[in-house]
């Protein structure tokens, strides 16, 4: 069914075209996330080219546009973070929700359903609200509270079910079916979040003046690498980049689909055997019923002559440590993921610099790792305190 109709003649909405990432088919732009001849996933094109999905952008809570720091500490020279965990909502998914939910509001959706591990309920619930529409949020039980918190007070109706993000997916997917909303779970149901995530290749690129050796991405099922990836080719096609930099992904050990067919040299991506165990729950993704999407993001990652690798949860809570300590970056697991991913890489090959870390949400968005020690903070009367203080600044007494 052509939805032409219902496009606004301002919305440039009516220059994307949807092209089925299997079989190739083309159709106008709508909100059904599969293709009707072969099944498969979606991305959406620009036209013309040089357009920018940011261009679609009539929602916006001042997402992107994040800023590029150094790590000389945590890592050394040559070394950088693009800082998502300062979007509005506190993840890079403001990216994709503003990007999507415009271009839902153009083609006249009536509500909003996402199935989440938590920053993406977070996330389209406040830029559903921001457009005036219901939107109903589907966790998993053991979503962190303090995401659940925040899409409840963007006013999403948020329902938990028992059991992983993939049971979830399957249950937005039956809301999107029985009421037409449209679904932005941020898997590759939604070709629009997608596209919006090569604006984060654009902003390094814009930032490293199209200098860039390697860049570090958590990966779920893989939109935001892919939507990377894309952005990088499209970079270098320009002539704004001088050559694609390497594309690391990395998964945590205790849920790594695409990890372990990109290690076995496999083509297709197989769900993952049993429940997600990592503290990474970001990117606990077990494609469960969808490993198509892992098979996606493995064929960008190929593509683009990339490599993926896992860190195991040790390793994720070190650097998740190292960047709140040396860097003063307290982000969430998922995000940290990168730093444990690029030092598991050094150790076996030379990563090329400058090499860039996206750190994809905040800590306070996933606080279980660091609330023990917050709750061992003393609490001391003001004689305790100068004991301690004298005690950090040793014998010698406060320096300078
Ligand atoms: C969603 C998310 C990811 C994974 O992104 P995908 O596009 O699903 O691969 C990584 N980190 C954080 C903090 C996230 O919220
Ligand atoms: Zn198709």
């Amino acid at each position: 069914m052509s939805r032409e109709t219902s496009v606004p003649p301002s919305g440039r909405v009516a220059d994307v075209r949807l092209e089925c990432a299997w079989c190739g088919a083309i159709r106008p732009a709508d909100l059904d996330p599969w293709c009707a001849s072969c099944g498969g996933s979606l991305r959406a094109v620009l036209t013309p080219a040089g357009a920018r999905p940011t261009d679609l952008v009539t929602v916006t809570l001042g997402e992107g546009r994040t800023p590029l720091l150094p790590i000389p500490r945590a890592v050394g020279p040559d070394a950088w973070v693009k800082a998502e965990w300062v979007n509005p909502t506190g993840s890079f998914k403001d990216r994709g929700s503003a990007v999507a939910l415009s271009v839902a509001i153009a083609l006249e959706t009536a509500g909003v359903v996402v199935a989440s591990a938590g920053n993406n309920a977070a996330s389209v619930s406040a830029y559903a609200a921001r457009a005036g529409l219901p939107c109903v949020a589907v966790l998993p039980a053991s979503t962190p509270r303090n995401k659940v918190i925040q899409a409840l007070a963007h006013g999403a109706t948020v329902v938990r079910v028992a059991g992983d993000f993939s049971d979830a997916y399957r249950v937005a997917e039956l809301v999107r079916r029985e009421t037409g909303w449209v679904n932005m779970t941020s898997t590759y149901l939604n070709p629009y979040m997608t596209a919006a995530h090569a604006s984060i290749a654009t902003e390094i690129a814009e930032a490293l003046d199209g200098v860039i050796g390697s860049i570090v991405v958590p990966v779920g099922a893989g939109p935001m690498l892919e939507g990377i990836a894309e952005g990088f080719e499209r970079l270098v096609a320009a002539g704004s980049v001088a050559r694609m930099p390497l594309l690391i992904g990395v998964q945590a050990s205790g849920c790594a689909p695409i990890v372990a067919a990109f290690e076995r040299g496999d083509a297709t991506v197989a769900a993952w055997p049993g429940p997600p165990t990592s503290i990474a729950s970001s990117i606990n993704d077990p494609l469960r019923g969808y490993p198509d999407d892992g098979t996606r993001t493995l064929r960008a990652l190929r593509r683009v002559g990339g490599v993926m690798v896992s860190v195991d949860d040790a390793a994720v809570a070190v650097a998740m440590r190292d960047l709140g300590r040396l860097e003063g970056m307290a982000v969430e697991p998922a995000s940290a993921a990168t730093l444990a991913g690029l030092l598991a890489l050094e150790r076996a090959m030379a990563v090329p610099r400058p090499v860039v870390l996206v750190l994809s949400g905040h800590v306070l968005k996933d606080p279980a790792q660091v609330i023990a020690s917050a709750d061992d903070s003393p609490v001391l009367d003001a004689d305790g305190i100068l004991a301690l203080v004298a005690d950090l600044a040793g014998p010698a007494g406060p320096r300078g």
